[in-house]
């Protein structure tokens, strides 16, 4: 197969539309068989209730090309559980977990050409999403739905090495307790857009959040999940019902301790405690783990003792053995990668 001639190493992550998507309706209560189609605008009543009530919900996962030459990705049936979830919470229908990871192969095939090769540091995003497209004045669920799934290619996401963050506490709050932060649904981004806005002019480069009730505990960023080291190398992420399961978090513990042998911890982290950390990253499928050098409290400043030039010692190894897994240079456990061609 031939590839599409695009500068791999230097594409960024932006959208670019490739050959075909994948869409299945849902109408009269039933999901319809699905097809790839070349189109890729959408046309919807006026009234849709993704336009009126913001009922959406969407995945994001990746596939790679390994080194032995298949197309992979990455435990696509946790994207298919965590949508299923969301869905549950939106009161939309779900979208069958065999269905979604077939429309994941779907288009992944449909658009191999535009899957980077191995080495090229680029690899292929792959966004399912769902919205209702049915008119809703009423506040209720609609009745009518669309369920799409489209790639993109997306460049290495740290052109020329990690350079570690500097993030601000946020006096914004991502998700309510008992709200709908550990659902991915559009409507917790729209939200974080104006957070993030201003903390860009402030010069940071991402928020963290604190849990609503107390602002006393670390809960995660508007689109990452924190991973902390402490100095006797053992990795922390924070626990709350309000956190979004991240798929690449998740990922990572399992990899610290099966891997790397380091104790892993899942808990409450209060803010007083970060200062004596030794690392800590941001975990996400786009950026696998970026470092975060400094946490900014109100002019506070927090610095990681992992500095602010590189990533630190294990994040550094916790990055590298999950993309190794990703690619196919380090043996996965049993179901991570899922072989497409
Ligand atoms: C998608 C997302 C993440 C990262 O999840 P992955 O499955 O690792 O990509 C973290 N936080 C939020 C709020 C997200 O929407």
């Amino acid at each position: 197969m031939e590839k599409k001639n695009l500068d791999w190493g230097n594409l960024g992550f932006e959208y670019i539309p490739t050959d075909q998507r994948y869409v299945s309706k849902y109408r009269h209560g039933a999901w319809d068989d699905g097809a790839m189609t070349a189109d890729a605008t959408v046309q919807m009543s006026e009234c849709a209730g993704v336009l009126q009530y913001c009922q959406a919900c969407f995945e994001g996962l990746k596939a790679y090309t390994t080194e032995d030459g298949h197309i992979v990705t990455f435990r696509p049936d946790l994207n298919a559980e965590r949508m299923e979830a969301s869905c549950k919470r939106l009161e939309m229908p779900v979208f069958p977990k065999e269905r979604f990871i077939d429309a994941v192969e779907k288009v992944v095939k449909g658009n191999a050409a535009y899957v980077p090769p191995f080495g090229s540091g680029a690899t292929m995003y792959i966004r399912p999403f769902m919205y209702a497209n049915g008119p809703v004045i009423g506040v209720a669920p609609a009745e009518e739905y669309e369920f799409r799934a489209f790639a993109t290619p997306v460049g290495p996401y740290f052109k020329g090495g990690a350079k570690p963050l500097t993030i601000r506490i946020s006096d914004f709050d991502r998700a309510a307790p008992h709200g709908t932060g550990n659902i991915k649904a559009g409507l917790n981004y729209a939200m974080s857009l104006h957070a993030i806005v201003d903390a860009h002019k402030q010069g940071f480069d991402e928020n963290m959040y604190l849990d609503p009730a107390t602002r006393t505990k670390v809960e995660e960023t508007g689109g990452a999940n924190f991973l902390f080291v402490t100095k006797d190398n053992t990795v922390v992420t924070p626990k709350s019902d309000s956190i979004l399961p991240s798929i690449t978090r998740r990922s990572l513990m399992i990899v610290a301790e099966k891997y790397l042998g380091l104790k892993v911890e899942q808990r409450e982290v209060y803010l007083d405690e970060v200062k004596d950390f030794a690392e800590c990253g941001l975990c996400g499928t786009a950026a696998v783990i970026s470092p975060v050098g400094k946490i900014v409290d109100h002019g506070k400043e927090i610095c990681m003792p992992s500095g602010m030039t590189e990533m630190g010692p294990v994040t550094k190894k916790l990055y590298d053995t999950l993309t190794g897994i990703q690619m196919g240079e380090i043996e996965a456990p049993e179901g991570w990668i899922h072989v497409i061609e």
